[in-house]
């Protein structure tokens, strides 16, 4: 038994249809993929950045949050090495105060640079966003309906990160990516972490989302190294595409994942 979606996936299975289907169809084919670079020194994120780039990805969320001085340096670096058409997103993890985002924001005023979750509170990243002209992305703060209508209703975001399991699964998932269309805010569709079942969770709600409201999505399962489904998405040029079987259309690799911690 695995843990994933688990009605909408008994759902799938049991009508024969995609998860995509039963999530309102079909609506963009290509899913385009973002990948993290970790935080190390700024002029080897950007050579990372400079590889990844060489597998295929065109979105990268730089891996920031440090002290102010070094990530603008990563963020002027990394922007250094894209190609035009090229995405980029300095994710702080909420590891900025709010002088400190002050000073990142406005060093990098004039690059092509989204800024996510500076701050850990609402109210900090709020007072960050009036700061600056930058597109702002919010993740950490966004884990609910309510966190999600908030701040619709203060413009607080231009992009959200909608993590599945975070909040709730994919009902809960669907609810707040339809709201998120109807209001005018694309999403980054991804997990908190995962491998090929989560990989397929997220193709599956990405490939019903209009590729305009996809701001990117995430191939969890080429950053492990253990194969623990078959049939799972497998990233193709920085894009990858949901199964068509019935439900998730990834069958557990029993033996990789160990004995069960639980038999029911
Ligand atoms: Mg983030």
């Amino acid at each position: 038994m695995f843990l994933v979606g688990p009605c909408s996936t008994i759902l799938g299975k049991a009508t024969g249809l995609p998860i995509y289907q039963l999530l309102g169809g079909k609506a963009q084919d290509d899913i385009k993929l973002y990948r993290a670079i970790s935080q190390i020194e700024p002029s080897a994120m950007a050579a990372n950045l400079a590889s990844y780039r060489a597998e295929g990805y065109t979105k990268f969320q730089l891996k920031v949050g440090a002290d102010a001085d070094s990530d603008i340096a990563r963020i002027r670096l990394c922007a250094a090495a894209l190609k035009p058409g090229d995405v980029l997103v300095a994710d702080a993890n909420t590891g900025w105060t709010m002088h400190e985002a002050a000073r990142v924001v406005n060093a990098v005023r004039d690059v092509d640079v989204y800024i996510e979750q500076p701050c850990p509170t609402y109210e900090e990243c709020l007072v960050t966003r009036r700061r600056t002209a930058l597109p702002f992305v919010l993740d950490e703060n966004i884990g609910s309906v309510h966190d999600l209508t908030r701040g619709i209703a203060d413009g607080a975001m231009d992009v959200i990160n909608l993590k599945i399991s975070k909040v709730g699964g994919l009902t809960k998932a669907r609810l707040m990516r339809d709201l998120c269309i109807e209001a005018g805010v694309p999403m980054t569709i991804e997990d908190t972490w995962g491998g090929d079942i989560v990989t397929a969770t997220i193709a599956h709600l990405a490939q019903s989302t209009p590729a305009d409201f996809c701001f990117s999505a995430t191939d969890f399962n080429s950053y492990g190294t253990k194969d623990i489904a078959s049939g799972a998405p497998k990233r193709v040029n920085g894009t990858m595409r949901a199964s068509d079987g019935p439900g998730l259309g990834v069958e557990p690799i029993m033996a990789a994942l160990g004995t069960p911690v639980l038999v029911i």
